[in-house]
């Protein structure tokens, strides 16, 4: 698509300067050579100079007049005027005698003219564009502008990406198998002395920004050798057949350049499964199979590597995946603590910061968050250190961008009743209070009430002090709690509920139906999977698989779970009551209140009574 775009624009760009050139040419030149002698004048005049006898030979055209007069010196002068509607005109030449007049001068003359303003500069111009994109197509590698059905992908050598593996944190295992093929690349012998063959291709898989295509320049930048890399979208062609030719186009160019890489991104848009519909996509299948036929045809020895990444990996063909073709499968996952806490050092580098920055802290706080969005955290924090006309980045900058990914920006200006305010201050206050009471909850961070542009009113933030990898039930319980606690708090205090816990109220069911139907946590139901995930990184998509008996039971133990937390909170909040309105009286005052000082106030202490 892109080809055919850039060539159609090409030709645009011809046409209009070839206008443009022949144009001027006619404007500026043209007249300049043909008309060199002839002096224009106006018709009064050429009448004077015919009653004077000067004039000796006249030609009409439609729309000019030329006339050639004797000057006194005896010197021929042609000039040239507009013709006038005068009937008198031919008597009047005629009287004089000795006058040669003829209508529309010399026929071969235009003809002539139209040669040399049109046709010459044209064909000049087209000889002129040919050696041009000669020049061009040998710069390109040979390959003609014109052709269609051409794969193209860009070939990188070291110096284009730019990018090593030390731009790559965290990531080891990707890393590692990674490093093992460029190794491959470079020494084929100590491959071949064993007798091992490479694999021919390795399909990186994970979620959205966990540096995918990243890892692939990585490989471009190390690898030293030639390297294609093409998007899976580049072949989906309008015609069937295209596609086709195009994976044709780039095996065989990575054949001729061999060893070297072929780097397919974001490949389930042409590896999807076929399936046996009859309106099945065929040129989508086409293109498949000439990528499967093409993969079992070269020598794994020759050292042509596939690289291809994808965040669907259960939608692709399984033929595609089977050993020989891609047999390797590299886990790209969300960064662990000291994996987010690698990449914001990396992304960090290339900003200004103050030194002793808690990069720690910041981790912590994005448990869940991909590479690209540490990134795009930092990116942040230095556009706020701009913003506050500060040089460098500090701490509080990089917290603040935290929330910003999370939430949103602060809306400043949202206009909030003082009455809501209220009951958002007693909102989030629940949350916090339920999750400090409890055992097996994360430690609150930060509460504010401050709105964000994402739509939150005001939210609580628990920060666990490790990494968590699994989660217990009495966790998963404790955290239904908290969940809850903020609607909890609403109905202890204000004796009814608002619309704020719709997020609560999502979170909360979907934590307690994974429970139920994945975690096997519930009492009605054994170890049994009723439930299946069937879009493992991009949102987790479930199916379930059960009678609808049983699917009638499950919502029935989903709602008794919930109201068992909901219980719970309303229990401690209950027996908490003085804390919450103390604690809530605080954020209102504050809007924004640290876990320190949440936590301060919450063991403080009660003045004894006397
Ligand atoms: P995807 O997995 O979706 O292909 P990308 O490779 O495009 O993700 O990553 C997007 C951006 O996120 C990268 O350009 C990089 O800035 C950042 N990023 C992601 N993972 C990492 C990582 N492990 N180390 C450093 N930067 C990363
Ligand atoms: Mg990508
Ligand atoms: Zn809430």
């Amino acid at each position: 698509m892109k080809d055919d775009k850039t060539l159609l624009k090409q030709i645009l760009g011809y046409a209009a300067v070839s206008l443009i050139v022949l144009l001027l040419f006619n404007a500026l030149i043209m007249p300049s050579i043909s008309r060199n002698s002839i002096t224009k004048t106006n018709y009064s005049f050429f009448l004077q100079q015919i009653d004077s006898g000067n004039v000796n030979k006249v030609d009409i055209t439609n729309d000019e007049i030329r006339f050639e007069v004797t000057t006194e010196n005896g010197d021929k002068k042609v000039y040239s005027t507009g013709t006038m509607d005068d009937p008198e005109l031919v008597s009047r030449l005629y009287e004089q005698g000795d006058i040669v007049f003829t209508e529309n001068h010399e026929k071969t003359n235009v003809l002539l003219e139209f040669l040399l303003s049109w046709i010459l500069p044209l064909v000049l111009l087209m000889i002129f564009w040919n050696i041009l994109m000669k020049g061009m197509s040998k710069r390109l590698g040979g390959s003609n502008a014109m052709s269609f059905g051409k794969s193209n992908a860009k070939i990188y050598v070291k110096a284009q990406t730019g990018k090593t593996f030390a731009d790559v944190a965290g990531q080891d295992e990707a890393k590692e198998a990674l490093v093992e093929i460029v190794d491959f690349l470079h020494n084929p012998e100590k491959y071949a002395e064993i007798g091992a063959d490479l694999p021919k291709g390795a399909l990186l898989v994970g979620p959205p920004g966990t540096g995918k295509t990243l890892l692939a320049q990585a490989v471009a930048g190390e690898a030293n050798v030639p390297f294609f890399s093409i998007s899976g979208s580049e072949f989906v062609e309008m015609f069937v057949g295209m596609g086709a030719a195009k994976v044709r186009d780039l095996f065989k160019q990575a054949n001729e350049k061999a060893p070297c890489i072929v780097f397919i991104d974001e490949i389930d848009t042409i590896g999807k499964k076929r399936d046996g519909s009859i309106n099945g996509n065929d040129e989508r299948e086409q293109t498949l199979n000439q990528l499967l036929t093409e993969m079992d045809g070269f020598n794994g020895k020759k050292g042509v590597v596939i690289l291809a990444a994808t965040n669907r990996p259960e939608s692709l063909d399984p033929a595609l995946l089977r050993p020989g073709r891609f047999d390797r499968r590299i886990p790209a996952e969300l960064p662990d603590l000291a994996g987010r806490e690698s990449i914001l050092k990396v992304h960090a580098a290339k900003i200004k910061t103050v030194e002793n920055i808690d990069y720690n802290a910041i981790a912590r706080a994005t448990a869940g968050a991909s590479g690209a969005e540490l990134a795009n955290i930092i990116n942040e924090a230095a556009l706020r250190a701009v913003r506050s006309g500060r040089k460098e980045v500090i701490q509080s900058d990089l917290e603040e961008s935290v929330e910003v990914v999370i939430a949103g920006y602060q809306r400043k200006n949202a206009v909030i009743s003082q009455k809501e305010k209220e009951i958002i201050a007693y909102h989030e206050i629940g949350h916090a209070l339920v999750a400090a009471k409890q055992k097996n909850s994360a430690p609150v961070h930060k509460i504010t009430i401050i709105p964000r542009t994402s739509g939150a009113l005001g939210y609580t933030m628990q920060v666990d002090e490790g990494e968590k990898f699994l989660m217990s039930k009495e966790e998963a319980l404790a955290r239904l709690a908290t969940l809850t606690g903020g609607r909890s708090a609403e109905e202890l205090i204000f004796n009814s509920c608002t619309s704020g816990a719709s997020n609560d109220i999502e979170q909360a069911t979907k934590l307690a139906r994974a429970m139920v139907t994945r975690y096997g946590m519930s009492s009605s139901f054994d170890m049994i999977a009723l439930e299946t995930v069937t879009n493992q990184y991009l949102g987790g998509d479930t199916s379930l698989a059960c009678s609808p008996e049983t699917a009638a039971k499950i919502d029935e133990e989903v709602n008794n779970i919930v109201k068992m937390a909901h219980e719970r909170a309303v229990q401690i909040l209950t027996e908490n009551i003085d804390k919450l309105h103390e604690l809530a009286q605080f954020l209102l005052e504050k809007e924004t209140i640290t876990g320190e000082e949440f936590m301060e106030i919450l063991n403080k202490q009660p003045i004894p009574a006397l």
